[in-house]
């Protein structure tokens, strides 16, 4: 097998290298039972046990009370951005959104169709470099919960603490859930697509509190109701099995490395090494505006779109692969997700300053 290389990509993105190796086993004999994982009834002990067992460490790491359910959906986290206002909102009723990125406007588009939205704050014309401080916006008092995404993965900004609000919070966590230790008690829904965090896409892990889950309309098609999900441990229908296990034993190395509080403090350094790079100089600038700038993904710019394909050239040469930045915003994106080794940044730190002698 070839050397494996440092993977920045923003989402699927690099997993530890242990879980690779342990599912590249399992998937052609799990549990020694002469059949791989993804060949097993869903509703088998040996699979029943993995989606268990993945439930009870998502709870222990995120500290997630019993009142909330944990559901293993299918969709991606755009089918979110319409299940939650079909199930809490209808004729009438009001919800507020933070428009921070592309995937609140999306979101936005969504809960239109299903209700009145209040879109309390707007980044868009600063090119989402920011985040709102909760004095920046006023929330609609008729309004059933507050919408914000937790981390722009396209902008490269992030919530430095959630928001406070007399408001049942919802937000999209899809790329910095177990990243960082949040009290999840103030929120009626969080939810994250697996492929940036926490494992391969396919699944979408959704944490609802139990009371909301009687609030959809009886008109809504079965498999849209949070409560059929919540109701069949996530059975009603074939959950995506292999997704689901990844995830798994993502959780059980996020365990032995000492949990949420562990990993945040890991996320936190890698990050303040590339941030100090680009502080540095001139050279280099970043896109998020201090006091919002994401710890999972880290966006700057080069003097010239010139610069940044050449960079982004080298770079990728040496094994520094997925740096582009989103179409929307140009120039260069390094996502250093959890599971992205701290070697991988210094090496991505080393390369910056190597480039900017040499084209500055
Ligand atoms: C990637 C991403 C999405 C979209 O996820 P899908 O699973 O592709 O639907 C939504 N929200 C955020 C914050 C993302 O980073």
């Amino acid at each position: 097998m070839p050397e494996r290389i440092y993977n920045f990509s923003a989402g699927p993105s690099t997993l530890p290298e242990e879980v690779l190796a342990q599912a590249a086993k399992d998937i052609v004999n799990f549990n020694n039972k002469g059949m791989g994982l993804i060949e097993m009834s869903h509703r088998s002990k040996d699979f029943i046990a993995v989606a268990d067992e993945c439930e009870a460490n998502l709870r222990e790491l995120m500290k997630i009370p019993a009142n909330y359910k944990v559901l293993f959906l299918q969709g991606g986290a755009s089918t979110q951005f319409a299940m939650i206002p079909m199930n809490l909102l209808g004729e009438g009723k009001t919800a507020t959104y933070l428009n921070t990125g592309v995937w609140a406007k999306k979101s936005i588009k969504e809960a239109k169709l299903f209700g009145k939205v209040q879109v309390a704050y707007t980044s868009e014309e600063s090119t989402f470099n920011h985040v709102p401080k909760d004095s920046d916006y006023t929330v609609d008092p008729a309004s059933e919960y507050l919408y914000f995404v937790t981390n722009n993965t396209i902008y490269g900004t992030q919530f430095p603490s959630m928001p406070k609000s007399e408001k049942m919070l919802i937000a999209d966590m899809s790329s910095d859930i177990l990243s960082r230790e949040f009290d999840i008690t103030p929120f009626g829904i969080v939810y994250a697509g697996a492929q940036k965090n926490m494992g391969p896409a396919g699944v979408t892990v959704v944490i609802i509190r139990e009371d909301l889950l009687d609030r959809a309309p009886e008109n809504l098609p079965t498999m849209f109701k949070y409560k059929t999900h919540a109701d069949n441990g996530s059975m009603f229908n074939t959950p995506p099995c292999f997704s689901i296990y990844v995830v798994g034993l993502v959780l059980k190395w996020l365990k032995k490395l000492g949990g949420v509080a562990a990993m945040e403090k890991i996320n936190k350094e890698k990050a303040a090494l590339l941030y100090n790079a680009i502080d540095s100089t001139d050279f280099y600038r970043g896109h998020a505006k201090e006091g919002s700038r994401s710890n999972m993904n880290i966006t700057f710019n080069l003097p010239t779109p010139e610069l940044e394909a050449q960079f982004i050239k080298e770079a990728t040469a040496l094994g520094l692969d997925g740096l582009k930045g989103h179409r929307s915003v140009g120039g260069c994106r390094a996502s250093i997700y959890n599971a992205f080794p701290k070697a991988g940044v210094e090496a991505l730190v080393a390369f910056m300053k190597e480039f900017e002698k040499k084209n500055s």
